[in-house]
């Protein structure tokens, strides 16, 4: 709630939105002192640095436990950050595959391109990470909850194999959310979040955010994204720190909600799969409760019916929306293999559970018993 607050001269309560692209210096001496690398650590221009990104900075690193931040544009442009930014030609990487559909074009299709070697593993099995990480391997990439298919890798187990031959275990950690991460105790040493999703948790701005130790996010991240352009914008910043404010209460409630639904829907005659990692019959159960203590604010159904029946499910709700956010106040319905993850071909779509018949739903702060109603009736559509 307070951590990382910058008052003004006016002692102002909520955190001041510092709309500038640049500071004044009072001398040209100054100026010259402020560009120095060894410089006082003050402001020079906000795609290197702002007053209410700091704050934002400050505040999420408090709450993550993680030593420093760096705030970016959006979702992508953290995760593009942290691993382009450590990253150089014949490296290697070894990612999970099962991933959100642009993380894994970069990659895939981009850092490839530059000569970064990436091997893809099915992250919930790991003697394929064994058998994958090298001695020559520098980074891990992966989901700590998959998207949409909600697998859960086993964080602590991956960073062991990851740490004996020295490389960086990169996690993208939104399904967790920093409420319920302990991903640095588990062993990450970055961790990546789209503030877009539970962060802002209101659906209004894009954002996202690489935090790690001062080090690595000073030495490594800061100047790539400094020079590269993808940084938070102050207003953006003002938005996600008030979101910070009431994260805590949201997330829980959303969480709560979704394992409400979920055991209401376990068994149901219209539905294949409920996936859940907080059910007792996800694969990953153990490890989803180990290391986030429950099972999130996002679940999985797979209709019977196939596309024709998820679309008539879609159509009939009448409380969640059909966007594609998550992480959202609002209750949001997506079917990922015509929208999120459409540009796959379909055999991969099948390879990662994306099936014709899969709807996620993120859910939101709406009254629950309404939710499993509104739930009840669109299957009942079906
Ligand atoms: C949404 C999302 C992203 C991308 O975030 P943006 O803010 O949309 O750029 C990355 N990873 C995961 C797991 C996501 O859900």
């Amino acid at each position: 709630m307070h951590g990382g607050i910058r008052r003004s001269q006016y002692n102002e309560v909520a955190e001041a939105i510092f709309l500038t692209q640049g500071f004044v210096y009072n001398t040209a001496e100054q100026a010259e002192a402020r560009f120095l690398e060894t410089g006082p650590d003050e402001f020079i221009y906000a795609r290197y640095g702002n007053p209410t990104v700091a704050m934002f900075e400050e505040r999420i690193a408090l709450l993550e436990g993680a030593e420093d931040a760096f705030a970016t544009a959006s979702g992508m442009a953290a995760v593009n950050g942290a691993v382009t930014s450590m990253l150089k030609a014949g490296d290697h990487v070894v990612s999970a595959k099962a991933l959100f559909g642009s993380c894994l074009y970069i990659l895939e299709e981009i850092l490839t391109r530059y000569g970064v070697e990436v091997t893809f593993v099915d992250g919930t099995d790991l003697d394929q990470w064994k058998a994958a990480i090298r001695e020559d391997t520098k980074a891990v990439f992966f989901e700590t909850v998959s998207n949409p298919t909600l697998e859960v890798i086993d964080l602590k187990a991956v960073a062991d194999l990851a740490h004996a031959v020295g490389a960086l275990v990169v996690v993208d950690n939104v399904f967790a959310t920093p409420v319920y991460s302990k991903a640095l105790e588990n062993g990450a040493d970055v961790i990546v979040y789209s503030t877009t999703k539970h962060i802002d948790g209101q659906g209004r701005c894009l954002g996202g955010v690489i935090l790690g130790s001062k080090e690595f996010i000073r030495g490594t991240v800061e100047p790539y994204m400094k020079h590269t352009g993808g940084s938070m914008s102050p207003f953006n910043a003002w938005v996600m720190l008030k979101g910070l404010e009431t994260i805590d209460l949201r997330v829980r409630a959303q969480s709560a909600s979704a394992q409400a639904i979920a055991e209401a829907l376990v068994g149901h005659d219209k539905l294949a799969r409920v996936i859940y990692p907080g059910l007792e019959g996800h694969a990953q159960h153990a490890i989803a409760i180990e290391q986030m203590g429950q099972g999130g604010t996002v679940l999985s159904l797979d209709l019977k019916g196939g596309q024709e029946a998820a679309f008539r499910f879609l159509n009939a709700l009448q409380i969640a929306v059909i966007s594609n956010n998550l992480g959202d106040a609002k209750s949001i319905v997506t079917h990922p293999a015509t929208t999120t993850h459409q540009r796959l071909p379909e055999e991969q779509k099948v390879h990662l559970g994306i099936t014709p018949g899969l709807v996620r739903f993120s859910v939101g702060i709406e009254d629950t018993g309404d939710l499993i109603a509104d739930v009840k009736q669109a299957l009942d559509a079906v």
